[in-house]
């Protein structure tokens, strides 16, 4: 009998994907699967993504890095949220800050209880009960499980880092674990007439890489996922109208904030990502509303210091690969699909996507239940980000250009748009199936994007006017206090 068990693991692509994807196989699959990771320098990386969400924090830990040497290593710095300025209207900000807000009550959300003593009178902002957010603004950090004698959630924090130096840091853990690196650009990919399974890559060295199983980490250009066995791309630029980002380095600051800024201006928005040597900077923009030239003068108006570099133009969709396994081809990171990093959720998708295939790993043979349950995974996790994201742009009220106006007006999936509603009339929202995002991420967005709802949970109503103030009191003083007894963001990274 033919033996098709899966022995050798093949990734094409050495940016973040390929070694996040190498140094995690090689943790848990190395003893039983030979891998092997192609890279070219000649065609680089794409050299952007700085800015992480929370999960990061367990891969690494599964990787069994240390926290230390990792900061050292990538030259980063903690993220407490991310600050999005002129989003709703100009002028204004809030942010998506990790973590816990408030205190967690079983059937109902914290803010229902803010917004039952906002109707009371109440002037507080919602974030005054975020930890994460109010020391993000007091530019402190220490890891913390609860707050300090109290059994409510302390802080959640994920990493801003340069994507190279991590990806150079990953290949030595991976390469210390048995992968091998094969330097060299493919120039042809050869597939099994009959299944269109590929059998191999041909290097331009004349090298053939022979391979059961093909990691397409290639990047945009998909040379396996798209060029070899044609997995479709789904366009979902109808929703998120930018489609160019321009980006650059600047001296760093003095002081290195521990949150990521997202600054809307006429036609798309800028990141701010301070990192230890430097701070990341680029504007996502709509190329049908603003040329380079215009976009490079909204850049380079608003840098936080001199910039290091020219600038960098990257095209981009925005969608998803239909099928993210085809065939014997499973794509990540970019070669997979794009949302902008609005929300920083590239990496995750690639840690997702990586430990979803730990688990959907094929043995004897590639089964097509196990490709289809990937597949419908995959594309509920990047729908549900797609909804998150397009809120953004959908509410806001700005009216100084069309971009934003047609943003507005647009009509969104119907996921979104229930969800929107069920919020704005009741304020409920729950979080799906499957959803990176928790409600409290939900509610922050909406409610910093000027979605107030019409109403609260009836639970709210439980508290008499008194008990109400004691409550949100004595959480606003914790908090405060918390903050107070920690240490400087900075003094964190120099420990370190
Ligand atoms: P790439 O970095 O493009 O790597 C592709 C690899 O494939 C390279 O090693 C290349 O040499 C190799 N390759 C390609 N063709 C061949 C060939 N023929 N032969 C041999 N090798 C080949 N994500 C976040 O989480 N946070 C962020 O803040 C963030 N910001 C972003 C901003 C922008 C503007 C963009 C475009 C992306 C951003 N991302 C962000 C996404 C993030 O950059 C990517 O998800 C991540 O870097 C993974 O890229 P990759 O490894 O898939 O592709």
């Amino acid at each position: 009998m033919q033996d098709t068990t899966i022995k050798n693991l093949v990734i094409l692509g050495g940016g973040t994907a390929g070694w996040m994807t190498a140094a995690l196989m090689s943790k848990v699959l190395g003893k039983v699967v030979n891998i092997t990771l192609v890279e070219s320098d000649q065609i680089g990386t794409v050299g952007v993504g700085e800015a992480t969400i929370p999960p990061i924090v367990n891969f690494n830990q599964a990787l069994g890095l240390d926290e230390k040497e990792f900061l050292k290593q990538t030259k980063g710095s903690i993220k407490l949220g991310i600050q999005f300025e002129n989003w709703s209207r100009q002028g204004e900000h809030y942010m998506h800050a990790f973590g816990s807000i408030g205190k967690n009550f079983p059937f109902c959300d914290f803010h229902h209880f803010w917004l039952r003593n906002r109707e009371q009178g109440g002037a507080d902002s919602y974030w005054d009960y975020s930890l994460n957010y109010q020391a993000a603004m007091n530019n402190k950090f220490a890891p913390l499980a609860n707050i300090p004698n109290t059994n409510l959630p302390g802080i959640s924090y994920a990493y801003h880092f340069d994507a190279g130096l991590y990806a150079r840091y990953l290949r030595r853990v991976a390469e210390g674990r048995g992968v091998k690196r094969i330097e060299g650009k493919v120039c042809d990919v050869r597939q099994n007439s009959d299944t269109g399974f590929i059998e191999n890559l041909l290097l331009e060295s004349g090298q053939v890489v022979e391979g059961d199983l093909f990691v397409d980490c290639s990047g945009f250009v998909g040379l396996l996922i798209e060029k070899a066995v044609g997995s479709e791309y789904e366009s979902w630029q109808q929703w998120l109208p930018c489609d160019r980002a321009m980006a650059v380095p600047s001296c760093s600051p003095e002081r290195i904030p521990p949150y990521t800024r997202s600054i809307a201006h006429a036609c798309g928005w800028q990141w701010q990502i301070p990192l230890q040597h430097r701070t990341g900077n680029g504007l996502v923009y709509s190329s049908e509303h603003w040329s380079d030239e215009q976009a490079h003068e909204v850049l380079f108006g608003n840098l936080p210091g001199e910039a290091l570099s020219e600038p960098r133009i990257i095209p981009f969709r925005t969608g998803h690969r239909r099928e993210q396994w085809c065939k014997n081809v499973v794509s990540l990171g970019l070669a997979s699909g794009f949302l902008e990093p609005l929300e920083s959720t590239s990496i995750h998708l690639v840690q997702s996507a990586a430990t979803r295939l730990v688990k959907c790993f094929p043995h004897r043979g590639i089964r097509q239940e196990e490709v289809a349950e990937f597949n419908r995974q995959s594309r509920v996790e990047m729908e549900r980000i797609r909804d998150f994201i397009i809120l953004h742009y959908k509410a806001n009220q700005r009216r100084d250009s069309d971009f934003w106006r047609q943003c507005e007006d647009m009509s969104v999936p119907d996921s979104l748009r229930e969800k929107m509603e069920l919020f704005r009339s009741t304020g409920k929202v729950f979080r799906d199936y499957d959803d990176l995002f928790t409600e409290i991420a939900w509610q922050q967005v909406m409610i910093g994007q000027g979605i107030l709802p019409q109403d609260h949970h009836v639970i709210a109503d439980g508290l008499n006017e008194g008990q109400m103030k004691d409550l949100m009191g004595s959480l606003k003083t914790l908090i405060q206090g918390t903050v107070e007894q920690l240490p400087p963001h900075e003094a964190y990274l120099s420990h370190n």
